[in-house]
This record gives structure tokens, sequence and C-alpha cells, in this order.
């Protein structure tokens, strides 16, 4: 179990941000800060608005210095592990149609929930945690918050968790950043206070574009792989709609579902690629190449 760093130690270490950094990853595009179409009244509507931020895929980020690796697209794992994530929600709906649709196959998923919705649908929030799966956090407005202050940031983080705190009883131990924008100076601050481990993912299904589910079944299976981390966002009804293919196609593929906190404990260091001379045993000549690729 995390234990919360005493508040001191998250003021004293909040002199981590005063340095500006590059943000993982590295472009946001212009419009992040635009929400297309924001209705004022509703929190879940107003996360979905904000969420179409188009980001290139995240490459795999290395460890930060010399410490545990706190920031993670994928994993490394022995066995077809994976995790498939969901983002913005709790909503009051289109949520609990998955949790069946969870339930039903077995499978364990994680939830990244917006602080704001976590306020207004408790009740969802602790239904989550109670089937198994994960919750965790992705601030409580869905800000960029890589360009905000540092008492901005640390609002949004510290509301958001007592919030899942409160409605849940359990404290998350992996943050996402809205966007995937997210210095590393934040990172290390985040995980230095609340112990999180910052998640982005590496198969974007892009289902808040397109909001197909053809699109977003054939992106999922298509791309997913041993150590996956799938990102999907179950405030919308068209991805809903897609989980039971995509789900049921991933199983037969052999995928074991986990929690993104259990596919991270399973992280090893990531396969070194070796360039493997074959042994020159006696009598035995050379292949032509001289050498051959080994994969791992
Ligand atoms: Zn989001």
């Amino acid at each position: 179990m995390l234990r919360r760093i005493p508040v001191v130690v998250a003021l004293s270490s909040f002199a981590l941000f005063a340095q500006q950094d590059t943000a993982v990853p590295k472009a946001v595009p212009a419009q992040a800060t635009s929400p297309a179409s924001p209705a004022p009244s509703a929190p879940t509507a107003r996360a979905a608005a904000a969420t179409p931020i188009p980001i290139s895929k995240p490459t795999d980020i290395p460890t930060d210095g010399s410490g545990p690796k706190i920031t993670f697209s994928q994993c490394h794992v022995d066995g077809q592990y994976i995790a498939l994530t969901f983002d913005d929600g709790p909503h009051a709906t289109n949520t609990p149609r998955l949790l069946e649709m969870l339930k039903q196959r077995g499978i364990k998923g994680t939830f990244y929930c917006v602080g704001q919705c976590v306020a207004e649908y408790p009740e969802i929030a602790k239904r989550i945690v109670d089937e198994g799966h994960e919750i965790a956090s992705h601030s409580w407005s869905h800000p960029q918050l890589s360009s905000m202050s540092e008492a901005s940031v640390r609002d949004q983080l510290e509301k958001t968790h007592q919030a899942i705190k409160q409605a849940t009883g359990v404290e998350p131990k992996t943050f996402r950043p809205p966007y995937g924008a997210f210095t590393l100076r934040q990172r290390k601050w985040a995980n230095a206070v609340y112990g999180y481990k910052t998640i982005l993912w590496d198969v974007d299904t892009l289902d808040w574009k397109h909001r197909n589910p053809a699109k977003t079944e054939s992106i999922g299976l298509a791309e997913t792989k041993a150590g996956s981390i799938i990102l999907t966002h179950d405030i919308h009804k068209t991805t809903i709609d897609a989980m039971p293919t995509l789900m049921d196609g991933l199983l037969a593929k052999g995928f074991k579902f986990v929690t993104v906190s259990e596919l991270v404990a399973m992280d090893k260091p990531a396969p070194v690629k070796v360039k493997a001379t074959v042994a020159n045993k006696a009598g035995e000549p050379k292949p032509a190449s001289g050498s051959v690729k080994k994969a791992e």
C-alpha cells in the first residue's frame, strides 16, 4: 500500500517545479486548450469536450536518471499481459455498461478518472474499485498541466487524489496526465509526493476522434502486443460499443488483462538487441553475412 507523504514534504518538494522542462510527449497541438463544444453544466461533458487532443504516439520513456522508472508507455513483461485503460470518466451510463462487459469476461481494467466526475458520480467510482479494477487519477478538470503554475497543478492532483480516496476508500497509485503533457520535473514531483507512476500508452485507439467502433476494434487488435497499455475513453458510447469485439478479440489472441499497476509491477528492463556472431565451430564455415541478428 502506498502511504501519503506528509504535506510538509509536499510543500518542500514543490520547489521541483521551479525550472521549466520538456513536456512528454514533446508536442501538444495548439488546439489543446480549445474544447470543441463545452457544455457548461455537465462536468462529464466538459471532460469529453476537452478530450480530443491528438498527440503523437509517445515514445518509450527511459529511466529518469539513475532512480526507479517513473514513466511508462508500455511494459516489458514475460507473458501476454496487457492493460486496457479508460479515461475521462466516470460517465453516468457508459461506465456502468462497460463494467458489465468487463464482469462478464472476468477482465480487469484501469480507469483514469477526472476528479470532478468522481465527485459527481462517487457511487460509480466505488463500483469500479469494488469490482476489482484500478482507479487512478487523470487530474481534476482535464487541463494541460505542463503549462500550468505549480499551485494549480498541485491543486489538480490533490483534489483528485482526495476525491478518489473519499469515494472509494483507496488511494490512486498511478497518474495519467491529460494529453500526456507532464514535464519530467512534474513527474518527479508527483512520484515524490503521491508515489504516482506517470502512465502514458503505446496503443492509441483514437476512439475519441473517429467515434467509430469498428476502427477502435481494428486499431486495438492490430497494435496490441505483450506489455501494451491501450488508451480508450469510457465517456463515449461508441467506445463502449467497440468493447465486446475488442475484448473478445484480444482474449482470442491469448492476451491476459491486468491492471496498470499489476503490469508495471511485472516490468523488467527493456530487452537489448544483441548482434550475435554465429559460433565458428571447427569445421563449420561462417555464414556469408558473417553474423546474424538475434531477435529478443
Ligand atoms: Zn483525458
